[in-house]
């Protein structure tokens, strides 16, 4: 179901009307295409407080109009830009309130001129526990990026990203740089020291247009929606991959293998031994496991019969507990793995007629955060989960209109997010790159007011 409201206000005429209206005002988003991989204009570096990431080096300092390599990786200017395509702040030195106005120093007279569709990355340090002063205004760091990203408009967005190693966040900043998060707004990502032995053995040297060459993806419900887009941008990033889906959508799911060079596997992932078939059908081995497959069957408590409770339990959460474990276990998962798992903004804020749906989502939330610690020091695989928000396919076409307007407009972009936000958020995640990327549950909402 398109957005016509959105097309409507992407006019002169719809634009004048719906300011005078006070209506939402939706930016067309821009988005990765091959002609247009990256935003147009300079990224600039700002810092507050004393940091010791040690982005830039003396050098850049004495000649401030040179882009610079730094430490994340990545060319970033100190020089003062007119119209900068991004904005990267280091507060990661933030340790006291005086320190943390350098915040509003730095960002106050940039963040006007940031382009349309354009980025603001907060990088901040990890809570010290030991030092109340620093975890008070690093959290502050938090509601600020969140309250930004509320109110800076024109398709632009605002995250924060917690680290403390800059190596290790290269591909975390690459891709909240890019258009291919636009999104993810008003999210908190934690990038921890990446582990050596999380490489894989046949890992290559990094290639960022193709990250995937050589891995094998398998994506669950794959044959059409969001599923469908993880796989075609998984293979878009060099992946072989396997389109897994109920018999029943065999046709589809061959079509979309067919399409991307992959296989189709039909398997009704609830099958008790489908860790066991999956492992049959993968005997070199996998590298990225996607769960995606998901349903919903709402009604309110009182009306749920118990079969729509444990079907939707068993399709979202029991089915994803059970075939990582027998991934995991049989070593299929190889070390370097990766694993995505689908929660949902229901899971984290509740919805009504979907205690069903919202308990199985949070769930999803909780294994991640358990298992991802464990899975990375046993197996050397990563476990991190999407939470879409709004998304248009099938699945939001069928909400009655008045609720699927609210659904579209409530969040920070004022418009639904498409199946390619998750898909490029997933493959994110399961870039070799990002194995400092652990345990982490991230939006793809457009920063909905849901659960925020
Ligand atoms: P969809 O209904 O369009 O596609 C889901 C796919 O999963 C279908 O192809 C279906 O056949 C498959 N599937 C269902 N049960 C299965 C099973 N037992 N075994 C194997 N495959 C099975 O849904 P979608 O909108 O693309 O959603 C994908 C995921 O994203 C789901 O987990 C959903 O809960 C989650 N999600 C979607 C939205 C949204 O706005 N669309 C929002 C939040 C979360």
């Amino acid at each position: 179901m398109a957005d016509r409201y959105l097309s409507f206000t992407g006019t002169a005429p719809g634009r004048l009307l719906t300011r005078r209206l006070g209506l939402p005002q939706p930016a067309a988003l821009q988005r990765w295409t091959p002609e247009r991989p990256s935003l147009k204009g300079d990224r600039l570096l700002l810092t507050a407080g004393k940091s010791d990431l040690g982005l830039t080096d003396a050098g850049a300092a004495a000649n401030p109009s040179a882009g610079v390599r730094t430490a994340l990786g990545l060319d970033l200017t100190t020089a003062p830009s007119e119209k900068p395509a991004a904005v990267v702040l280091d507060a990661t030195g933030v340790r006291d309130v005086e320190t943390l106005a350098e915040v509003h120093a730095a960002l106050h007279p940039v963040v006007r001129s940031v382009a349309d569709s354009g980025r603001v990355v907060v990088l901040g340090a990890p809570l010290d526990p030991a030092d109340h002063h620093q975890a008070a205004v690093q959290q502050a760091l938090e509601g600020f990026t969140r309250s930004l990203g509320k109110e800076i408009g024109r398709g632009r967005t605002v995250n924060l990203v917690r680290l403390t190693d800059a190596h290790a966040a290269e591909s975390t900043l690459r891709f909240l740089l890019s258009p291919r998060s636009a999104y993810v707004s008003g999210q908190v990502v934690e990038v921890g020291s990446a582990p050596a032995d999380a490489t894989a053995p046949h890992d290559r040297p990094h290639d960022s247009d193709r990250p995937l060459t050589g891995r094998t993806a398998l994506v669950t419900g794959a044959a059409r929606g969001i599923g469908e887009a993880v796989a075609e941008t998984l293979a878009r990033d060099g992946a072989r991959v396997v389109v897994l889906d109920v018999p029943q959508a065999e046709q589809d799911a061959r079509r979309v293998a067919d399409r991307l060079g992959g296989t189709a596997l039909a398997l009704d992932i609830t099958a008790p031994d489908a860790g066991t078939r999956i492992a049959a059908a993968l005997p070199d081995g996998l590298d990225v496991l996607v769960h995606n497959a998901g349903i919903t069957r709402d009604r309110r408590l009182v009306n749920m019969p118990a079969e729509r409770w444990s079907s939707v339990l068993d399709v979202n959460l029991a089915s994803v507990l059970r075939t990582t474990d027998a991934l995991l276990e049989s070593g299929t998962l190889r070390r370097g793995g990766r694993v995505v798992a689908t929660a949902s903004i229901a899971g984290l804020a509740g919805n009504a007629g979907q205690t069903n749906y919202g308990a199985s989502k949070a769930g999803i939330v909780g294994l991640v955060r358990a298992l991802a610690p464990r899975a990375l020091a046993e197996h050397g695989v990563t476990v991190n989960a999407v939470a879409p928000g709004f998304v248009e396919t099938k699945m939001t076409a069928a909400i009655p209109l008045f609720n699927r307007e609210a659904g579209r407009r409530m969040n920070s972009l004022a418009q639904g997010g498409l199946p390619i936000d998750v898909a490029e958020t997933t493959a994110w995640l399961a870039d070799p790159g990002s194995s400092g990327v652990n345990g982490q549950v991230v939006r793809v909402c457009g920063q909905s007011l849901l659960g925020a």
